[in-house]
């Protein structure tokens, strides 16, 4: 890694606060998914597709991406600082999660050259937009169970069988694709294979899932007879769960590459203590209540390690005595802690958390009841809280498998 010019930082960083202050789009009169998990009309879709089109070619994503796949060839730092100037000018998200994040940071680090010039420019552009199919409506957790057929046939792969909960299913071009390709494996895990599977071809259908909080944003998907072309098989037929696993890693950020930007609105402290200073309690301000006034600092306080938890992570000789520690924690606590302050929120809405979006009565527009409501998807999606349990004790305290 190239030493990082400070000067040039700095500038680059000044140029996309100006950028951001200029370029963010004010409200767009419809309402926009607080994540890339509820992306569920066109409307809604066209615009995060244009926005994230607009901030590429403004050298504001993919910034530290290589020159030769379509990114800006800079260090780290400066996708930092753009993201940075997004986050302060409160910009919309970027929708192509799933190509950014983990599609792609794969590919650059895994992936056959010709794979690499094929796909990575498109996904920094929203031309392509990624999905992954790896949950099963049998097989969510035990993923290394997936049960979904693709038999070589010729020059293809036929594909049979079903995938759930697939995020932008209904939008994506491209699926990063787990399936079973020997049924005669001796184990569950050598019997699979990972391919770049094209979304647009006959056999393949999607349906669109409805959630709790009554937004869509994932499908089931059927493949009936879904013929694939043999090259877009990723590796070696049998090398699917190690693929699998490396995509995981960086899904839950464990490890770095990702094209930049965030996926879900950031929520902090410091709106839900607005929060408190709006609504009543007993006919004064809730924020005049201590008990209020307790927990808000218990949540300032939890805000402020984890964010510090995040940095320290990141710097290798302070994490020497438990080197995944931190990394493998972090999607827990940050999805646990977004759910409980959400929870909060609502509580501090009183009875009038029981309006939903589109009720005049409903506080901030029903914004935090939608919030918590979405905020379970973080903690099921990439692995379930109670699985990154699993994993912490094991790979990290050591304790017994069970
Ligand atoms: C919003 C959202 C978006 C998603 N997007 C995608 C996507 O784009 N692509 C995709 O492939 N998948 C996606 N998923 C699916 C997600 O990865 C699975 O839901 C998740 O892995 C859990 O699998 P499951 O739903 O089959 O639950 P199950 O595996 O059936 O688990 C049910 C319950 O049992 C618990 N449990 C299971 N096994 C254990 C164990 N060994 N120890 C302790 N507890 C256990 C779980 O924690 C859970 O509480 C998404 C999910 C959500 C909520």
């Amino acid at each position: 890694m190239g030493k990082v010019d400070q000067q040039e930082l700095a500038e680059f960083a000044q140029e996309a606060d100006v950028w951001f202050q200029e370029n963010t789009p004010g409200d767009p009169g419809f309402m926009l998914p607080l994540s890339f998990l509820e992306v569920g009309s066109d409307q809604q879709f066209d615009f995060l597709r244009r926005w994230q089109r607009k901030v590429y070619e403004a050298g504001y994503l993919g910034a530290a991406w290589p020159a030769e796949y379509g990114g800006g060839g800079l260090e780290p730092e400066f996708q930092k600082a753009a993201t940075e100037a997004m986050r302060r000018h409160r910009a919309p998200i970027m929708l192509n999660a799933i190509g950014l994040n983990w599609a792609g940071p794969l590919l650059l680090d895994m992936g056959a050259e010709e794979d690499k010039t094929k796909y990575l420019k498109n996904i920094l552009s929203a031309e392509d937009i990624w999905c992954q199919g790896f949950s099963e409506p049998d097989n969510g957790s035990d993923l290394g169970n997936a049960q979904l057929k693709a038999v070589r046939d010729g020059d293809d792969y036929v594909l049979n069988g079903s995938k759930i909960w697939t995020t932008l299913g209904n939008y994506a071009k491209y699926m990063i694709l787990l399936a079973r390709t020997n049924l005669d494996a001796p184990n569950k895990y050598a019997g699979l294979s990972f391919f770049l599977a094209p979304m647009c071809v006959d056999g393949v259908e999607t349906r669109p899932i409805r959630k709790i909080s009554g937004e869509y944003g994932f499908t089931q998907t059927f493949f009936t007879d879904a013929r694939i072309p043999a090259d877009c098989l990723m590796g070696e037929e049998g090398q699917g769960w190690l693929i699998a696993m490396r995509t995981l890693e960086y899904e839950r950020a464990v490890r770095g590459g990702q094209a930049g930007g965030y996926i879900m609105t950031p929520i902090d402290v410091a709106s839900v203590i607005d929060l408190a200073k709006e609504m009543k309690r007993d006919g004064a301000p809730a924020i005049e209540d201590p008990v209020v006034r307790d927990r808000l600092v218990e949540f300032l306080i939890e805000g402020q390690a984890l964010r510090l938890c995040d940095a320290r992570g990141r710097i290798a000789p302070l994490v020497q005595d438990r080197p995944m520690a931190l990394a493998l924690s972090m999607k827990l606590m940050w999805s646990e802690f977004a759910r409980r302050l959400t929870a909060f929120a609502v509580t501090l809405t009183g009875a009038h958390g029981g309006y939903y979006v589109g009720d005049p009565n409903a506080p901030a527009r029903g914004l935090w009841t939608r919030s918590y409501l979405n905020s379970f998807a973080a903690t099921i999606g990439g692995g379930t809280s109670e699985i990154q349990r699993n994993i912490i004790a094991e790979h990290v305290l050591g304790l017994p498998k069970g």
